[in-house]
């Protein structure tokens, strides 16, 4: 059996021991250190310094303390891109309020502005409470900030920025991550780059940080025994952890220009196919890291679908997957609101992700390519 290539997997830099032995060495191996400190640093310079970051155990975190912080309580409302991954919305459950589920426009595949301010009308005319609005960027592609952000504005509902798949992307040259209200970051071990689990939360101001580090290690009150008026989180990024992030970011760009080397190679690999679309940006405004490349298969022009090619790949023992499956589509999800049509259901039926790991050798891409020109 060849060996397996994988969508997207942790790659190291090496320099990661470095930084967990000083955390072992100076004994500081829990929620404070200087690892913690350094990474925080290290991602705040990396966004553009306007920015305060709390590192996490995981972006699920940041977006269920981003909620917290909102104020979102039991019976409000948040609307959500209904193309992403579950965690995108689990949060807002947690919180005891209910999703609104937005369709896609099929540029960037993400939050569709037309739908939003559609679905804002209507909660609104329902008498609803909108607290906020969780967008996300795609496999890395921006959404479109500019149109979307117009809507929130006019309705002065703050935006929740799901970043998770877009370290490294950027709209008009600022940092994705950073147009919220609050942003939130990945470092799972399949995201560009990887802490081994982990997040963060990217916030405006200092007081935001202070109240959201407090939250996040059990809202403890200033007092000599354990005293709470608030309802607290285990949440913190540890800081050995926090080292794996250290010696991960100092290679970060280097991981973006890897990531987009293999859209590069899928764009030539398709150019000849007729029927098949890589995704792309739309526009010079947009920079996607490319944390996953995409294509759409057109069924009735190559006549084959996206799961005929999973299969072929497969066969060759390497993975690729269907695009998120939409949230208003999941089981668990079906009886929330939705509004849209089937851009998103289309992109599910249509699209495939395929292997986009900065690790991956020229021998893959031999592979790969061997595959599509078969199944072609
Ligand atoms: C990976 C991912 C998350 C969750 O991140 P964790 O760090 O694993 O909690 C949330 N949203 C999107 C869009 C993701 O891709």
């Amino acid at each position: 059996m060849n060996q397996r290539i994988w969508l997207s997997s942790p790659h190291l830099s090496g320099n990661e021991m470095k930084y967990i032995h000083d955390a072992f060495q100076k004994n500081w191996i829990t929620s404070i250190g200087d690892n913690i400190n350094g990474f925080e640093e290290d991602l705040k310079t990396y966004l553009g310094n306007n920015h305060q970051v709390i590192a996490l155990n995981s972006c699920t975190s940041a977006l269920h303390l981003a909620l917290v912080m909102l104020g979102v309580n039991k019976d409000d409302e948040v609307i959500c891109q209904s193309m992403t991954f579950s965690a995108s919305a689990n949060p807002i459950v947690y919180q005891g309020a209910k999703p609104i589920f937005i369709d896609s426009e099929p540029e960037t595949w993400n939050i569709c502005p037309i739908a939003l301010e559609k679905a804002i009308k209507d909660r609104i005319e329902k008498g609803k409470t909108l607290k906020a609005i969780i967008t996300v960027h795609l496999y890395g592609m921006p959404y479109k900030i500019d149109e979307v952000h117009a809507v929130a504005d006019k309705y002065d509902i703050p935006i929740i920025e799901d970043a998770a798949e877009a370290l490294g992307s950027s709209y008009k040259g600022l940092a994705a991550g950073t147009f919220g209200h609050f942003g939130t970051i990945s470092f799972n071990g399949n995201k560009i780059i990887t802490t081994s689990g982990g997040g963060a939360l990217v916030c405006q101001t200092q007081e935001d940080k202070d109240k959201t580090v407090f939250l996040a290690t059990q809202a403890r009150d200033n007092a000599p025994h354990y005293q709470h008026s608030n309802i607290g989180y285990n949440y913190r990024m540890s800081n050995i952890v926090a080292g794996i992030g250290r010696g991960q970011i100092e290679v970060l760009n280097h991981r973006v220009k890897a990531r987009r080397a293999m859209h590069e190679f899928y764009l030539e690999v398709f150019n000849e196919i007729e029927g098949v679309t890589v995704f792309t940006e739309p526009s010079s405004d947009f920079y996607s890291n490319h944390w996953l490349s995409a294509i759409l298969i057109d069924e009735k022009i190559t006549g084959k679908t996206r799961e005929e090619l999973r299969l072929a790949f497969l066969e060759d023992n390497i993975e690729s997957r269907p695009l998120w499956k939409p949230m208003h589509l999941q089981p668990i999800f079906a009886d929330f609101p939705y509004y849209g049509g089937n851009v998103a259901e289309e992109l599910f039926e249509k699209g495939l992700c395929l292997p986009s790991g900065s690790n991956l050798t020229d021998v893959d891409r031999l592979r790969i390519k061997a595959v599509i020109d078969k199944t072609f």
